[in-house]
């Protein structure tokens, strides 16, 4: 893990030209997280859709290939292997990114690009969430404002200078409508994250708001009280316990749209198989929980899902997100996120918080691979330690089917009884503690197997 400083504020408070300066000092790598919103909106304006619709934007997602690339310490924007990276700088790719950006499924999209991007280098990334949402443990969090007039003032010179013929009024308006749509959208709306520190640019030139920030990063970087900032930093501990806060509502018009699909699945499915549930009063009425199964079939995630009200997230092999268009969105539709296989772990790990975090419910196949005559392998400690940092409830869950899953085949889905975060006593996530609860929750499963 690199040194992650989070630099998040309104539209035109200076994060990029300041961020780029403190990046150039500290030698670090500046990220503009903005730029991948916009190219998102170029793409679906260029694509004649409308990017306030969210019905016409998720289905280009899969068609497109955004990636950040760095030419002499600048950083360029590939869309689909083009460089966009001067053709996203309009006012009307401006307010297409303000509406893309508040479709959930364009954040998902992107959320893991910034993550991967933090993981591998000491950066600076400026954006609206990135201290609530996309870095939560950055080292350091700068929140900065100015003025909507101070700030539209600086824009209007900007725009001027590379001959847009907007006025002062009208990028006055686009500021407040961006700074309107920004705090007011319902998924990580732009807000000061709580440990942040507050830098109001209004009455600063840039080099006192570059010095500023610099201090600032120093102090809280630096414990030694010298003049350097470090370059490289000790690996974060992966395994902190941090209690997921549970209770979370998910968005209702996609719990209805969910619903509804899920249960069109269900009756497709019960016609195919002949399937049953069983132990189906096991399962908690909210979210937040994990669902640990043994591993049978790809079909696996849907038997779980389907008497579930709330819906799942699991992981999935990163090629089943390249197949067709159709069974990409039906996956993620069914909450799957990719995982890169032999990269690591922690990556699907912090995924798995989040998804907790954001009130769905988690399946975990803790054997990794699909059992083939049926029997339960002796499983990872990766559920452990998801188990063991979130602190929620695990529901274990035996699928149940003899040889090979095909038409009209008898299928049982069997839901055994929460273990409760007080019965997982685990006080902290190291190996030995862990491997027991791996076998306790192994056990569970076995237990629902016959
Ligand atoms: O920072 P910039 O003005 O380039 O961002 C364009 C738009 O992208 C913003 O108005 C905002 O709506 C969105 N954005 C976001 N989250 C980020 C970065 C940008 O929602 N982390």
């Amino acid at each position: 893990m690199g040194i992650n400083i989070a630099l998040d504020g309104p539209s035109g408070a200076g994060k990029s030209t300041i961020a780029k300066m403190l990046a150039e000092r500290l030698g670090y790598v500046y990220v503009d997280t903005g730029a991948l919103y916009r190219s998102i909106a170029y793409y679906v304006i260029s694509q004649g859709a409308d990017p306030k619709e969210s019905g016409q934007v998720c289905p280009l997602l899969s068609r497109i290939d955004v990636k950040l690339a760095y030419e002499n310490g600048t950083q360029l924007v590939l869309l689909n292997g083009e460089d966009v990276s001067d053709k996203i700088r309009t006012p009307e790719i401006s307010m297409g990114a303000s509406a893309v950006s508040a479709i959930p499924a364009v954040r998902e999209f992107l959320f893991e690009l910034q993550r991967s991007i933090a993981r591998e280098n000491n950066i600076i990334m400026d954006g609206r969430d990135i201290g609530t949402v996309v870095l939560p443990n950055a080292d350091v969090k700068i929140f900065l404002t100015a003025t909507a007039e101070e700030r539209a003032n600086r824009r209007f010179k900007e725009l001027q200078e590379k001959g847009d013929s907007s006025t002062y009024q009208q990028v006055l308006e686009d500021i407040k409508q961006r700074d309107y749509n920004d705090t007011h959208r319902e998924i990580a709306p732009l807000k000061k994250a709580e440990d942040a520190v507050e830098v109001d640019s209004t009455n600063l030139s840039l080099d006192e708001a570059v010095e500023a920030i610099y201090k600032i990063a120093k102090d809280k970087l630096n414990p030694h009280k010298d003049d350097t900032i470090p370059k490289k930093h000790e690996p974060k501990e992966v395994a902190k316990i941090r209690p997921v806060k549970r209770g979370k509502k998910l968005n209702p018009i996609r719990m209805f749209l969910y619903t509804a699909l899920r249960l069109v699945v269900k009756v497709i499915f019960r016609c195919w198989f002949n399937l049953s549930f069983e132990g189906t009063e096991n399962i908690p009425k909210d979210g937040s929980n994990i669902f640990a199964s043994n591993h049978r079939s790809y079909s696996d995630p849907i038997f779980i899902a389907l008497p579930i009200r709330v819906p799942i997230s699991y992981m999935a092999k990163e090629e089943l997100f390249e197949k067709n268009v159709f069974f990409t969105w039906l996956i993620r539709f069914f909450g799957a996120f990719p995982v890169t296989r032999g990269k690591g772990d922690t990556t699907a790990i912090d995924t798995s918080i989040e998804k907790l975090e954001m009130g769905r419910n988690l399946v975990i196949f803790p054997e990794g691979t699909r059992s083939k005559d049926g029997k339960v392998g002796k499983g990872k400690t990766g559920v452990a330690l998801v188990a063991a940092i979130a602190q929620v409830p695990i529901i274990p869950v035996g699928i149940n089917f003899e040889g090979k899953l095909k038409f009209r085949r008898k299928v049982v889905v069997r839901f055994g009884k929460p273990l409760r975060p007080e019965e997982l006593a685990v006080k902290s996530a190291n190996p030995k503690e862990l491997k027991v609860l791996k076998n306790r929750i192994m056990d569970a499963i076995t237990e629902l197997v016959h």
